[in-house]
């Protein structure tokens, strides 16, 4: 499958992870046995979840969570709602966040869960039934010290508090179940913009070493939820101009740079950025062609293939979102002269400040702001450091540097626990 047209359909983000995979491991001649260890998961749950609707009708929904590895600590991983979710897009999600945690060296191995629905057709009563009783369905699987769920595409800090809740009714007050929880109930402050503000920080990070200033770069934003809202409010508060925004129902383009906080007020009261006067409406998928210093996808996987990526004017991706990139496209963009920042790195803030709010639960404290930003900042300047001097005294990809660096911390890990005995 290398076509134009095969690319454009691919969305398997277990077949990308493992294809992402190999071209590191291939580099480090990693034995047969360890690349067996690490490219399969350590444990996969399937779940049937019965929830009563709202007009009294009673509907079973397929839940997935899936372990990847946890030599370096508790798995630790998002719950995704979306009617696309599937167990292999799960498996290759939980092995991205073994990868992300041990480049950004936070003691967490990788998991994921997933269910598949459709959010934006349910009630919030249905959504917290359906919450809780998929806490149900995975049992004695997540836990403080075990998995840990966190918010992803359609979940937010509510849910993260359902979840809190549902587990904390059976093993008691417990909240380092979850992370991303309403800060009342125990959550951090900065983890709701976590992952935003972390790509804005490897976006600065990079610009510095272009010898650029912010104020002299536009950026291409796609996705505005979560991530895509929060990346491109910091964005455009250091100064970079951000030229066109999309969400799943239009793209707004304006070269004079969206105002994202109208945006985002405009998206918040509509629900969609449909109809918003602050620049011209464009399709939702010509944004990631359109004209800018730096491409930002955060919304889906895919957005970046075989059928668009000769078009993109961007000559730097940051991918915010996951698996945005198609992996068969991704060896042909040296060509097309564009760099990639990876997911692993770039979208690693939201698991830290995650990894600082569990750690403020087990000590039962708050941390400031402050410090949980100048933390944050540490970590990823490290991460973003580290990639960039190996890749350069390697000649490889900002990606395979990225698996490098992950797959020796966690192939170290598990020669040091005795897990795993091999010459490496
Ligand atoms: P979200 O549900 O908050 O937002 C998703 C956004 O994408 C929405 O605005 C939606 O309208 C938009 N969208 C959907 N389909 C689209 C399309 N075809 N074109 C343009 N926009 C589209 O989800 P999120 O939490 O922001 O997650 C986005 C990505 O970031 C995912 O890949 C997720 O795995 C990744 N991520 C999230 C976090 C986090 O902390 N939430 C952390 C790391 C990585």
């Amino acid at each position: 499958m290398n076509n134009t047209s095969d690319t454009e359909s691919f969305t398997d983000c277990h077949k990308a992870s493992i294809m992402q995979f190999d071209r590191a491991a291939d580099l480090m001649s990693l034995d047969s046995e360890l690349r067996q260890w690490l490219n399969t998961s350590f444990r996969e749950l399937s779940v049937r979840i019965p929830v009563r609707m709202d007009d009294g009708n009673v509907r079973v929904f397929s839940g997935y969570r899936v372990q990847h590895n946890n030599v370096r600590g508790p798995h630790k991983g998002g719950l995704r709602y979306h009617p696309d979710v599937s167990l292999s897009d799960v498996r290759g999600l939980a092995a991205w966040m073994t990868w992300k945690c041990a480049l950004l060296d936070l003691p967490l191995g990788g998991a994921k869960g997933g269910i598949t629905c459709n959010p934006k057709d349910m009630s919030p009563g249905e959504l917290e039934r359906l919450t809780r009783e998929y806490v149900h369905g995975t049992g004695d699987l997540i836990g403080p010290l075990k998995d840990i769920p966190a918010p992803d595409i359609n979940t937010n800090a509510r849910i993260m508090g359902w979840i809190m809740d549902e587990y904390s009714k059976r093993q008691g007050y417990s909240p380092g179940v979850v992370t991303g929880k309403p800060i009342e109930l125990g959550g951090s402050s900065g983890r709701e913009d976590a992952t935003g503000r972390g790509v804005s920080m490897i976006v600065s990070r990079w610009a510095q070493k272009e010898n650029k200033r912010l104020n002299q770069t536009s950026a291409v934003v796609q996705g505005f939820g979560n991530v895509g809202y929060h990346t491109a409010l910091h964005l455009s508060r250091l100064g970079c101009r951000v030229v066109a925004v999309s969400d799943s129902v239009t793209g707004i383009i304006n070269k004079n740079g969206v105002d994202i906080e109208a945006a985002g007020r405009h998206k918040k009261k509509k629900g969609s950025l449909s109809g918003f006067a602050g620049g011209e409406s464009i399709p939702r998928d010509e944004v990631v062609t359109f004209q800018c210093d730096y491409l930002i996808p955060a919304a889906l996987q895919n957005v970046v293939h075989g059928g668009n990526f000769q078009k993109i004017q961007a000559r730097i991706i940051f991918e915010a979102a996951n698996g945005p990139i198609c992996p068969y496209t991704e060896p042909l963009l040296p060509g097309a002269g564009i760099t990639v920042l990876p997911d692993i790195l770039v979208n690693g803030g939201g698991v830290t400040v995650s990894y600082f709010e569990w750690v403020q639960n087990i000590q039962h404290f708050q941390w400031k702001g402050e410090v949980v930003q100048a933390e944050l900042q540490t970590v990823m300047n490290r991460a973003f450091d580290k990639v960039m001097a190996l890749a350069q005294e390697r000649n490889i990809s900002f990606r395979i540097a990225a698996y490098i660096l992950a797959i020796e911390k966690v192939v170290q890990a598990g020669h040091l626990r005795g897990i795993y005995q091999s010459q490496y």
